[in-house]
Formats: structure tokens, sequence, C-alpha cells
């Protein structure tokens, strides 16, 4: 199958080609520049902005995949959660792409698309474990099918995500936070300042990262209280530090989402991450080394496909189609669209 992919939920213009488990073409308008003097993503800029470049981004796709609509065997696109305006721009264009081909329309939601991308990649095999962890989202997921989640625990209040692109603002570094941040912290010393790790010795695999933040600023309010000013150094330091507070909550809980899983079923699952924060070279090799170590298979995609990317789209979208799903031109665009479709809303989640 060859798919069409776009994706529009958030900063990110994106459209790609995939064909089996072969990325033809991806390609990502960021809107980094449109935000910057914001200080984070304002939605009605973001719309905008996916309503001018979608065109384009599809047609730069499939001119580098090499193919014309008439080549493609379905248009998949990101129907939600994420912002609405953005989601229903990207709905609309590939509405307009499936009524002038006739080719099946597949409303996919960004969630799958992250946690798919392992199968993608790598070819793993239902069921596996996931954690998903990015700008809006953490969580820890069973994945038994395109369609079939199960949610095993998940941040309480913030996501990680979030909380790098606040400690990058509280340091005077750029966004998005996450890649600041740990450019940042090369050198830097993970054990100069002692941040909280909230809930790590509780049960289960809840996690909570709100504190953190308030923990930061104090932090960086001490140093600047002390020397007037955080040089270099300071900013390495604060930056090692808090990539460590989350890296060490993200392999604790890891360790009992594995647990846990094992409780559910009796053979050991292949571990994946995936989401924005996983392209976090510190967290990847944090959550390698306890895979190593509990003779754990373990899935990192590479890193542009962790960040928001249509090839996930698109991929998800094929898995979907072979599994039945086909949309029709009454799609709509959801700002709100839990992946496990038992578990409550998270909580706070700003997404
Ligand atoms: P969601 O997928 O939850 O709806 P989103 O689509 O906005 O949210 P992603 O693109 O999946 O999020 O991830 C973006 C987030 O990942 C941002 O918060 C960004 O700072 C973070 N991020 C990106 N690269 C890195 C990195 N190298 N280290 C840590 N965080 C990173
Ligand atoms: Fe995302």
């Amino acid at each position: 199958l060859t798919v069409l992919g776009i994706e529009s939920s958030c900063d990110d213009t994106a459209s790609a080609v995939v064909r089996g488990h072969d990325v033809l073409a991806s390609v990502v308008y960021g809107q980094t520049a449109l935000h910057a003097d914001f200080g984070g993503v304002v939605p009605e800029v973001a719309a905008r902005a996916h309503a001018e470049k979608l065109d384009h981004c599809v047609e730069d796709a499939l001119s580098a995949a090499g193919l014309h609509l008439a080549d493609l065997d379905a248009i998949a696109v990101t129907a939600g959660p994420g912002l609405i305006g953005g989601v229903l721009s990207g709905v609309m264009c590939a509405k307009g792409l499936a009524a002038a081909t006739g080719l099946p329309l597949i409303g996919v939601n960004h969630l799958a698309g992250h946690a798919l991308t392992p199968r993608l990649t790598d070819q793993v095999a239902y069921p596996y474990l996931m954690l998903l962890v990015s700008g809006g989202h953490c969580q820890f997921l069973i994945v038994a099918g395109p369609d079939k989640y199960r949610r095993l625990g998940g941040t309480i209040d913030d996501a990680p995500g979030e909380a790098f692109d606040k400690t990058a603002r509280i340091l005077g570094l750029s966004q998005p936070g996450g890649p600041a941040v740990e450019t940042s912290g090369i050198g830097g010393d993970p054990r100069a300042f002692d941040l909280p790790r909230p809930l790590l010795n509780q049960p289960g695999c809840d996690m909570s990262f709100s504190g953190l933040k308030t923990a930061m600023l104090r932090a960086r309010d001490a140093v600047v209280a002390a020397k007037g000013g955080l040089t270099r150094l300071d900013q390495a330091d604060l930056s090692a530090s808090f990539q460590a507070a989350i890296a060490d909550v993200l392999v604790e809980k890891t360790r009992r989402a594995l647990a846990i899983y094992l409780a559910i079923k009796p053979v050991t699952p292949c571990f994946a991450i995936a989401g924005g924060v996983a392209a976090n070279q510190v967290i990847r090799g944090r959550l390698m080394q306890l895979c190593a170590s509990l003779d754990t298979d373990f899935v990192a995609p590479p890193l542009a496909l962790c960040t928001d990317n249509a090839a996930m789209i698109a991929y998800a979208g094929a898995e979907l189609l072979a599994f039945g799903q086909r949309d029709d031109l009454t799609l709509s665009a959801r700002p709100r669209w839990p992946l496990d479709k038992t578990a409550a809303p998270m909580l706070g989640s700003g997404k």
C-alpha cells in the first residue's frame, strides 16, 4: 500500500508518502520562527500557517517521492487530538484530495501515529509495551493492534515535553526546549542540583512532572541571587540535572510498567519509545541500559520519526486501512481523543 500522510495537529505542517515500511518522502515545515516572539505556540497563528502551507507540503512530499496522486492507495490524516484549527486544516485538505481522487480517507489519532512508529521502523510484533513521551503526553501503553491500546499509567499532570519547554524558558534557552536543554546539558553535572523525582516510590507507573518546573525556577533563582546571573556552566549543570530527574523517573516507571505487563501477559514484551521527548539521547541511553539489564528488546525510532512527522500518520493509516477502517467526508476533527477508550481523560494535559 502506498499512503499519503498529512499532519498538522500542533506547530509542524507535515506530509509524507509511505509504501509498506519504506518512507518514500517525509516533509516537515516547522513554525518555530512564527511563534518565537510569543514564548509558545499561538493556536490561531498555527492554524493560518497550516492552511497556507499544506498544499505546498503535500506537493513537495509527492514530488520528493517521485509520485502522483494517481499512484496512491489512500490518504491518511491526523484527525486529533491537537489544536483544533490546525487539525481542521489538515482534515479539510485530506477531504479535498480524497473527494478529487476517490481514494479512501483514513482519520488517524496523532497518538496512534507515535505509538505505531516502532512498527514502521523496526517491524515490532503486537503486543508490545510503549512509552509515549511527547509535548502533551506521557503514558505507558500495551499496544495490541492498530486500534487496540491499554493504558497502564502515565503522568497525572504535565508531560515531560512541556517541562523541557518551560525549563528552556527558565534558563533563557530557545524553543523548542527539548533539543535546547539537551544541547545545553552536554558537559553539565547531572548531580549539581538536587531536583525532585515525584511519585518515584509510589506503586504503579503513574508520574508527575509539574513540581519539577517549580523546582527548576527555584534552583535558577537561587543561582541568580547568589551570583547575579547564570553562567554557561550553570545552564549546563541545571540542564543536566533536569534531564537526570526526568530520566530517573522514566527509568524507574518503565521498570514497573514492564512488571505490570508481565503480571497481565506471561511473555516479556518488546519495549518501544516514541514521541518528541524520545528523541533525547540521555533518555534513550538510560532506557536502553535498563532494557539491556532486563534482557528486554528495546526499540527507539530515529529522531526525525520521534518528533512530529507525517510518515507515522501515513503508516498508521495503512495499518488501519488493512484493519478495515475507512472514513468518509463526514470525518471530523477532535481536539481530545484518548487512545485507550476505557481510560479517563488525562488531567491537565492542556491538549
Ligand atoms: P503530542 O504528541 O503529545 O500531541 P506534540 O505533537 O506537540 O505533542 P511532539 O512533537 O511529539 O509533541 O514532541 C514535541 C516535544 O518534544 C516538545 O515539547 C519538545 O521540546 C520535545 N523534544 C523534542 N526533541 C527533544 C529532545 N531532544 N529532548 C527532549 N525533548 C525533546
Ligand atoms: Fe506529537
